[in-house]
């Protein structure tokens, strides 16, 4: 036998072929399920010690955005767009925190004027801009300082530390930036935040870079006497995205990291901090898978070619060109395989898969070794569901946007909604 690099349960291939029949492709699938247990998953393993945000930016979809609403305290948002979307989904603003490099003087406003309940500041330049608006509309606006660490361990994906960086003020000037803050009247200091590396996969690395967020965050708010009431970890957990990828046990990592939260809170500094655990592929990665189907087949110069009729233009990411330096295949298996004909199977052949875009990048896999891949076949790309349909350049050669599905319950109450973002045309 030899088996694909995506493996599906019953459950979930049933309820995919569904979705690819009811709504055609190329469509995202998102599991509901899948999320709602993973979030359990993440609260019992550190015993409710982390409230948990969830960064939009990772799947902005209104349909999960709206059944997320229960299941997380918070909401990190990146642009105005994001926090008029959350509002229009029914979150309070009060739950919303707005982290971002760049946010214009109108996106200030914006958050202002729509009681955003907290500003991440990444800069000096940002405070004082802040307290003008602030102090013009005579309101006190709370802010989180989001600090750029000097040193992030190995074993991140994208690592942001130790470097010239346009996110968060750099820990070796935060002294000066918090006597600053002390002076703006219409500011107040309301937490740190640190979110240094993504896409992690080792457990030791993360921990290690959680003690330093500890280090950091106590070493300033001792010198400086200040009693955050949050303090924002960028999660960074990375999940599985290719073969031979091993996931976090977050059981494990758990363990390590429990004991340093309790002995955080220990300290007089923080008796009424809240740990933020703010994270987004982890909750939705896994959870989303992307369907697409073959349209083309053909040989050439020795090799077989498929073409589908979803890639870079629908899933930038499982091309390549998303927080990655070199092309490799995500997982994915041919949901027109049955179980037999993977069990049966001899050999497998390679294929070289594309999307149906006039650019030569438009490929999303290398040598994928699949028993059969079939003109109207359809393939099935998994850990889609973060950074997939946002992420990717819809405008790019005018094919219509991939459909958006999210099925609530995997057994046979299953229910498939089509949640589609509309695209302005
Ligand atoms: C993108 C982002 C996150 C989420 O990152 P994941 O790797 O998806 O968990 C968290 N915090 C901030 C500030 C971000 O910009």
């Amino acid at each position: 036998m030899t088996a694909p690099t995506l493996q599906l349960e019953n459950n979930t291939k049933k309820l995919l072929k569904t979705a690819s029949e009811q709504f055609g492709t190329p469509t995202y699938v998102y599991f509901w399920e899948d999320m709602q247990n993973q979030l359990k998953l993440i609260d019992s393993v550190f015993g409710g010690r982390f409230k948990v945000s969830y960064a939009v930016k990772a799947n902005p979809n209104h349909a999960l955005l709206k059944a997320l609403d229960s299941h997380v305290a918070t909401l990190d948002v990146s642009s105005a767009g994001e926090l008029l979307h959350a509002i229009s989904c029914g979150y309070d603003p009060q739950r919303l925190s707005f982290s971002g490099p760049g946010k214009s003087e109108t996106e200030l406003i914006t958050a202002l004027d729509n009681h955003c309940g907290k500003l991440i500041a990444e800069s000096v330049d940002e405070l004082e801009d802040l307290n003008r608006l602030a102090h013009e509309r005579d309101i006190v606006c709370s802010v989180v300082l989001r600090i750029g660490p000097s040193k992030t361990p190995k074993g991140f994906g994208v690592n942001m530390a130790g470097r010239p960086s346009q996110f968060g003020i750099d820990e070796e000037v935060l002294d000066s930036a918090l006597e600053r803050l002390a002076d703006l009247q219409n500011l107040r200091f309301a937490g740190f935040h640190i979110y240094a590396g993504a896409q992690c996969l080792d457990a030791d690395a993360i921990v290690e870079n959680y003690s330093n967020y500890i280090k950091i965050f106590t070493e300033f708010s001792e010198r400086h006497q200040l009693y955050p009431e949050q303090l924002i970890f960028g999660g960074g957990i990375g999940i599985p995205y290719h073969a031979g990828d091993t996931p976090i046990d977050l059981q494990t990592l758990a363990t390590a990291v429990n004991p340093l939260l309790d002995n955080l809170l220990t300290n007089p500094h923080f008796q009424k901090t809240h740990c933020v655990l703010e994270i987004g592929r982890l909750i939705v990665g896994e959870a989303g898978y992307f369907l697409t189907k073959v349209t083309r087949t053909k040989q050439s110069r020795g090799k077989e070619l498929r073409i589908c009729d979803g890639g870079l233009n629908n899933h930038l990411a499982a091309c390549g060109h998303f927080g990655s330096i070199i092309h490799r295949n995500y997982r994915m298996t041919n949901l027109d395989l049955s179980d037999q004909e993977i069990t049966n199977a001899k050999e497998e052949t390679s294929f070289d898969v594309f999307g149906p875009l006039c650019t030569t990048i438009d490929q999303l896999a290398r040598d994928i070794k699949l028993t059969k891949l079939e003109c109207g076949d359809v393939l099935v790309i998994g850990s889609s569901g973060a950074y997939g349909f946002s992420a990717s350049p819809m405008y790019f050669i005018s094919h219509p946007p991939a459909k958006e599905i999210m099925i609530f319950g995997k057994g046979e109450e299953a229910e498939l909604k089509d949640v589609s973002t509309h695209l302005p045309v």
